[in-house]
């Protein structure tokens, strides 16, 4: 079908944009030798896993649910981070990844024997205190009082047998030069028990597929991991897996006035893109202005009974009608996994736009995705 007979809300996720960051990323592979590796909870559409799956390494995971997924639907390298496991998980987490990454020497201790005698590789977070993004505290695992990583301070070197590889994870949607400094950091802090590990792994945050992103001092700095160190190295990125490889498409319902003009849609802000309201940021729309920009502006709001599910202010160069679609561009990352039904809101469709153009739309949900997660 074409784009423009897709049904709305939905989901398209572009196949040549996916392939093209993965081209990207696998770049990065061949030249240094680096194992890349998606970060599930950023975006795992399963139907892309195949094509996800021959350019990168494998997968990581947030927890269980997340390793199953990797560990069914790719079937490649698959890691797991938690800030905990549970009793009653740890089985199956250690039947189905390779990388057991443990937020605490508590957790270690605790579950590190089974790990390595079913043969897993286990490591252990590190938190470098390197806060590199201001005003973003939500986002920083470097921010006073995180739970993530264990500090230099509460490093215990002593309980190092057994675990082959470090972790940090500090960085949101930025470019090398802040890894730089983190790296510095982390050689600062945890250099001298580097030499004994066999992988570090610079977690995600790197937003390599971005148009200024800096790949060459990347590169300069997973080169210096390995040949100082002699270490493998690992990244996981999310974002930069999807960037900008996906759309949302939605109908105009109604047209409404209070003061200004108002276009209510028939997506949600709180449902379907909550990273909105969360992060929060302004969707890129295709051929939409800024508010005042074109000839006509449009606060564009949803469905929910919450006064602020709106998306955002709007221009265009023609009046807004009822019926018509308007597309939302990066719409592929941290909004397909964040939906809720909130409201009874009916969860967007998901389609694939594949090369030649056509696209297909590989599942519809309905009023049961909403019953049945309420009793
Ligand atoms: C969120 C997260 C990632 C992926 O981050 P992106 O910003 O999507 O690249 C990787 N590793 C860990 C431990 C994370 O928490």
């Amino acid at each position: 079908m074409r784009f423009d007979e897709l049904p709305t809300p939905c989901y398209v996720v572009d196949e040549a944009l996916l392939e093209k960051n993965l081209k990207i990323l696998s770049g990065v592979m061949e030249r240094t030798g680096a194992k890349i590796i998606l970060a599930q909870k950023a975006f795992s559409m399963t139907a892309m896993y195949p094509l996800i799956g021959e350019y990168l390494a494998g997968t990581t995971a947030s927890g269980l649910y997340e390793a199953r997924l990797g560990h069914e639907e790719m079937g490649k390298e698959n890691h797991v981070f938690a800030p905990a496991y549970r009793e009653d998980e740890i089985d199956e987490i250690i039947s189905i990844c390779d990388h057991i990454i443990f937020n605490s020497f508590s957790q270690l201790e605790r579950f590190k024997d089974k790990a390595l005698q079913a043969g897993k590789k286990v490591g252990l977070r590190i938190n470098p205190e390197c806060s590199t993004q201001d005003g973003h505290e939500i986002y920083d695992p470097c921010s006073p009082g995180s739970r993530f990583g264990v500090t230099s301070a509460d490093f215990h070197s002593d309980l190092l047998e057994g675990i082959s590889g470090l972790h940090f994870h500090t960085l949101c949607q930025q470019n090398s030069d802040d890894l730089e400094t983190t790296l510095h950091a982390v050689e600062e802090k945890f250099g001298e028990w580097l030499p004994q590990m066999e992988w570090i792994n610079f977690g995600g945050g790197h937003h390599i597929t971005r148009e200024d992103y800096d790949i060459p001092r990347l590169e300069a700095c997973i080169k210096r991991m390995q040949e100082t160190y002699g270490l493998e190295v690992y990244i996981e990125p999310g974002e930069a897996v999807a960037l900008n490889a996906g759309y949302m498409i939605t109908s105009v319902l109604d047209l409404h006035k209070n003061g200004i003009d108002i276009a209510i849609l028939d997506t949600s802000a709180t449902c379907h893109m909550p990273d909105v309201l969360e992060m929060p940021y302004r969707p890129p729309l295709l051929g939409s202005g800024e508010a005042g920009e074109k000839n006509y502006t449009y606060r564009l709001g949803g469905q929910t009974c919450l006064t602020g599910d709106v998306i955002g202010d709007y221009s265009f160069d023609e009046p807004l009608k009822s019926g018509d679609r308007l597309v939302f561009g990066d719409m592929a990352i941290y909004s397909m996994v964040k939906t809720n039904t909130f409201n009874g809101m009916p969860l967007p469709a998901i389609a694939i736009q594949h090369k030649d153009g056509d696209c297909k739309v590989v599942r519809e949900f309905g009023y049961e995705e909403f019953k049945v997660r309420l009793a």
